[in-house]
């Protein structure tokens, strides 16, 4: 696969400035590795602050024009990238496996839920229209456009490797704006890969740039630059706050998407198929490895055994392994420190009172594989229950009534995705307005589509990525009076 990745150009390992590709100056590397084997896939250029502020000038050049360009010509070389990625999205899949671990089959629908954004956009970007607003005196007029804030800094994580970025850098580019993306060190080569083709796709020189290495480093350039006037982010909320103060000092736009405690709620009248698929769905996906993943399950008393039971089932038999073998639900988690995570949740879980109903352990692969596992009688005192478990751990909380399920939701810092299931319409609905999120999933697990806003309420972020909405993170609007008629 990598022979082969490397021959048509899919596997860049420089960083990528002003349309070059571009060592580390100081001929710096550093290692991505698959996590599936522990072996190293590539040595790739590790930069800081002299190739990112590089970047960020060539940004600021090429925004010069970019930013003038017409919606036509910006939604042409969107509609081009695009299709090269479609037309290449088997290998950008494998390149996400080896780089990140998830099964093949899940990695293609990465890249075409990525690219679905570059498509999206590429057509929003001929509808970015202004306002004429009824004049407050008669001999004005008054007129509002909108125009691209200018360069973007975009910070990505590891879990989506491809569309974190193409979620980013689509809406970005088809306001007008350039950008400078620095994703995860873990997981550099899709963004890369994802570089390369807008470069065979025709977008200019210093639209996109790419630079990865030393985090605090990069993160910090693009803060302290004037040019760069917005961060968007993805990733931890630690880091997420971190980004926000460093924004105070030059008042930058900033987008947050953050942690998320997903809450996902079963009551009594649920039907019980369509809520263990869709549990299954919000739980394990990416091995549980998302920000919109369920993290607590809250499950009502009367069906409460009866869905332990069944989801306890349909994860017993999850094949588990390589994201490269046929059938493979489960891939390994990103590293070694992750697996620690999960493991340190679950022991402090077990240890106050949970029950492992099924898994509950390292999976005998080695690595960084671990079981599918479901815990019984989770509370609040547990660690599970307000932290962020981002792996393959279904915690189940007990509930009683609706109010209490409200109530143990909404008792949590973070408030990006939630789930309900449930055959009540009336209740489906109360619950969801009642529910301090940004996202409600309802009879329903897999939520993320280019077309709907994804983002949160309290510490899960701010700002909205997707939909028309999301052109808005990359826009100020300038109001223009025309007085003295
Ligand atoms: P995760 O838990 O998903 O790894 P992180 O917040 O650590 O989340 O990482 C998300 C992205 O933020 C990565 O690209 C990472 O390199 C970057 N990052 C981490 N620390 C900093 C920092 N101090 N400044 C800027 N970016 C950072």
């Amino acid at each position: 696969v990598l022979a082969r990745l490397n021959s048509s150009g899919f596997l860049q390992t420089r960083g990528f400035i002003g349309g070059k590709w571009v060592d580390a100056y100081d001929g710096k590397t550093i290692q991505v590795n698959n996590p599936a084997t522990g072996q190293v896939i590539a040595d790739v250029a590790c930069m800081g602050t002299k190739e990112a502020n590089v970047a960020i000038a060539s940004a600021y050049e090429a925004f010069q024009t970019w930013g003038k360009t017409t919606a036509a010509e910006r939604s042409k070389l969107l509609k081009k990238w695009y299709d090269l990625i479609i037309a290449n999205k088997e290998q950008l899949g494998e390149l996400i496996t080896l780089e990140q671990g998830k099964p093949l089959n899940e990695a293609i629908g990465e890249v075409s839920l990525g690219a679905s954004y570059i498509e999206f956009y590429a057509e929003e970007a001929k509808r970015i229209y202004g306002d004429i607003v009824p004049a407050n005196l008669p001999n004005r007029r008054l007129f509002l456009i909108k125009q691209p804030v200018g360069v973007v800094g975009a910070i990505t994580p590891w879990n989506f490797p491809f569309a974190m970025i193409a979620r980013k850098v689509g809406p970005a580019l088809a306001a007008g704006c350039t950008v400078v993306i620095k994703p995860s060190e873990l997981t550099p080569l899709c963004a890369l890969a994802a570089a390369e083709l807008s470069r065979r796709a025709g977008i200019p020189p210093g639209v996109v740039n790419v630079v990865m290495g030393i985090a605090p480093e990069i993160g910090d350039a693009l803060l302290a630059s004037t040019q760069v006037r917005k961060i968007t982010f993805t990733g931890s909320t630690a880091v997420g706050k971190k980004l926000m103060a460093g924004a105070a000092g030059t008042v930058k736009k900033v987008s947050l998407e953050l942690g998320g405690n997903a809450p996902c709620i079963i009551f009594d009248d649920a039907d019980l198929e369509v809520a263990i698929k869709g549990t299954l769905g919000a739980k394990f996906r990416n091995t549980g490895q998302t920000c919109i993943c369920a993290n607590r399950i809250l499950v009502q008393e009367g069906i409460y055994d009866k869905f332990a039971r069944a989801l306890s089932d349909a994860i017993k038999n999850f094949k588990v392994g390589g994201g490269f073998n046929e059938g493979v639900v489960l891939g390994p988690l990103i590293n070694e420190a992750a697996v620690q995570k999960v493991d340190t949740l679950l022991q402090d879980a077990v240890s106050k009172g949970a029950e492992v109903l099924v898994g509950g352990k390292r999976h005998g692969l080695g690595f960084t594989f671990y079981e599918p596992t479901v815990i019984s009688n989770v509370n609040k005192e547990m660690r599970i229950s307000s932290e962020e478990v981002f792996g393959p751990v279904a915690p189940l909380l007990r509930f009683k009534t609706e109010e209490e399920a409200i109530s143990i939701a909404n008792d949590t810092d973070a408030g990006l995705a939630a789930y309900i299931f449930s055959t009540n319409a009336q209740r489906t609905w109360r619950v969801a307005e009642a529910l301090e999120c940004g996202i409600v999933g309802i009879n329903e697990g897999l939520v993320s589509s280019e077309v709907t806003p994804h983002g949160g309420v309290k510490q899960s972020g701010l700002g909205r990525e997707g939909s028309k909405y999301g052109m808005d993170e990359y826009l100020e609007i300038k109001y223009l009076c025309l007085g003295n008629l």
